[in-house]
């Protein structure tokens, strides 16, 4: 057993991302990245990593995004001291991503303590902090695309455009001798791969003929209509303007990078040619507007049909970078858009908007991404009449609308197109980075007619793969699992307590009285006595 990998994320579910290659010559990581969605996964952030961070001898780090690089903090305190390997555009974003994901852990944790301490349960500290993202940040050194790299003895890596994010990268591995043809083991893991028709790159790249393929399976049972950039751009339109004619605020939950970039530079576009109303448009978080400028920088170099250099610094766009300029948008009434983190609601200035507008008909909260399962994005994505934000029970009066059009990552057809441009893959595809549903629609629609469906393996979270034999061997892991298969899948109780109170809370609305409403609480105290 010469080569192996563990996948130590991302395994049937989409955040996490980590992927552990142990060789002769040591052990590196593709991707550290933070869980995120339910409780049981989150805990997983603040357990032991299933390895020692001091045996890491490098990071090879596909892109910026907290689901592939976030834990990089944690790792490094935890006594890492190799290099992560990133490309430049990726280390800028890092450079205040990081500090900002140890920030959030630290309000986080001040919270879990308030409610710990009232529960008389025991503190907790957190992930790790501010200073550790700050800390982290020596390790980073750079590389260009398409130029080799030694990473440990015996192994070379390469990053290829992967078109999903500024800096994004798929990484392209050797190991030595190990390979189905006598010669080096080639391994290629996607990253999280662009979908065609992007604002600011071309479509993804890469090489071929490999032994193993890692590929992600965000959208993988997903075929979207084909999106140009003048579709896009009419989506928007649509919505802006029902957004006006409601005469509310139109809340965007922003991914901070990239996301924000393009609906910033199309939203400008469009106002400046007249075919939406001109209105402010609030850029409310301080790590879009540190994004923000790192495109400024890189602006000049992307491949884009419009002036995004310009469209980046219009005055229409007003920066809020304080919490005190922040509450003063609460204020306002009327058309006006708002752009705040997080992308799925569930963390981030967003959450103060939703509170101060959910409730409202006149408002709209246009989500512009993957909203993952336990988040209040996803919540309100499908359908929820009411939802529980910093505790208090909020109704959802306004109208919420999906465009999914501004998608960072390529859809089933293009993800099967990728795959099937990477032949011959003589050993096998991973599936990974993807819900069930679409961990199955991807390996349906590449089984057979991409690879033999024998060579499609989806794993499970803690797998371990010797991949230097024949064909992929899976290593006995039962005993070092963190979760039990099932539970990475599943929505855990956690998430069933929240829509049960929530069921609870619309019948007792419902009932035409309050009698009505008493023989509500029999019926289930008695459910209860049952049990
Ligand atoms: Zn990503």
């Amino acid at each position: 057993m010469t080569v192996t990998v563990r996948f130590c994320g991302a395994s049937r579910t989409v955040t996490g991302s980590c992927f552990l290659f142990s060789a002769r010559g040591g052990s590196f990581l593709v991707d550290c990245g933070l869980f995120q969605g339910s409780k049981t996964l989150k805990a997983l952030n603040y357990s032991n990593f299933p390895f020692r961070p001091s045996e890491i001898a490098a990071v090879l780090l596909t892109h910026a995004h907290i689901d592939h690089s976030g834990l990089i903090p944690k790792l490094v305190r935890g006594g890492f001291a190799g290099r992560v390997i990133a490309t430049r555009p990726t280390i800028d974003l890092c450079s205040f991503m990081l500090p900002d994901a140890g920030s959030i852990q630290e309000s986080e944790v001040v919270m879990l303590n308030r409610r710990n301490r009232a529960r008389g349960r025991d503190e907790v500290t957190p992930i790790y902090t501010k200073a550790d993202g700050v800390a982290a940040l020596d390790a980073f050194r750079s590389i260009d695309y398409e130029s080799w790299i030694d990473v440990i003895p015996g192994v070379r890596a390469r990053f290829w455009d992967a078109g999903h994010l500024l800096g994004s990268a798929s990484i392209e591995m050797e190991f030595d001798g190990e390979g189905a043809s006598g010669g080096p083991l080639r391994v290629l893991a996607s990253g999280d791969v662009g979908p065609d028709g992007k604002l600011f790159h071309a479509g993804p790249d890469a090489p071929a003929d490999f032994d193993y393929v890692i590929c992600e399976s965000t959208y993988g049972d997903e075929d979207r209509p084909a999106t140009t950039h003048e579709g896009r751009r009419q989506r928007l339109t649509a919505e802006v303007r029902d957004a006006q004619a409601a005469n509310g605020a139109l809340l965007i939950p922003a991914f901070a990078v990239e996301r924000t970039q393009e609906l910033i530079v199309d939203l400008v576009d469009l106002m400046e040619s007249g075919r939406i109303p001109s209105a402010p448009i609030f850029l409310d978080s301080p790590l879009a507007i540190r994004a923000t400028e790192v495109f400024r920088r890189y602006a000049a170099g992307m491949e884009s049909e419009v002036d995004v250099a310009r469209l980046l610094i219009s005055p229409l766009l007003r920066c809020t970078e304080t919490v005190d300029e922040s509450k003063s948008i609460a204020k306002l009434s009327g058309f006006h858009i708002v752009i705040a983190a997080s992308g799925m609601c569930d963390a981030g200035r967003i959450r103060h908007h939703l509170r101060n507008w959910l409730w409202r008909s006149q408002a709209t909260v246009l989500l512009t991404g993957f909203q993952a399962q336990g988040t209040l994005g996803r919540f309100l994505a499908d359908g929820a009449h009411a939802v529980r934000i910093q505790g208090d029970e909020i109704k959802v009066a306004a109208r919420i609308r999906q465009l999914d059009e501004y998608s960072g990552h390529a859809d089933g057809p293009e993800l099967a197109r990728w795959i099937a441009a990477r032949r011959p893959v003589r050993r096998g595809v991973f599936l990974v980075h993807g819900e069930e549903e679409a961990l199955t629609g991807l390996s349906e629609r590449i089984a057979e007619r991409s690879v033999p469906a024998a060579k499609v393996f989806v794993p499970v979270l803690d797998d371990i793969f010797d991949l230097s034999t024949a064909a992929p061997t899976p290593v006995d892991v039962a005993h070092r699992r963190r979760l039990a298969p099932e539970a990475v899948v599943a929505l855990d109780w956690h998430n069933d307590m929240s829509k049960l109170v929530l069921d609870i809370n619309a019948r007792m609305d419902a009932a035409a009285d309050d009698r009505a409403r008493r023989v509500v609480i029999r019926r289930l105290r008695r459910a209860l006595e049952e049990e």
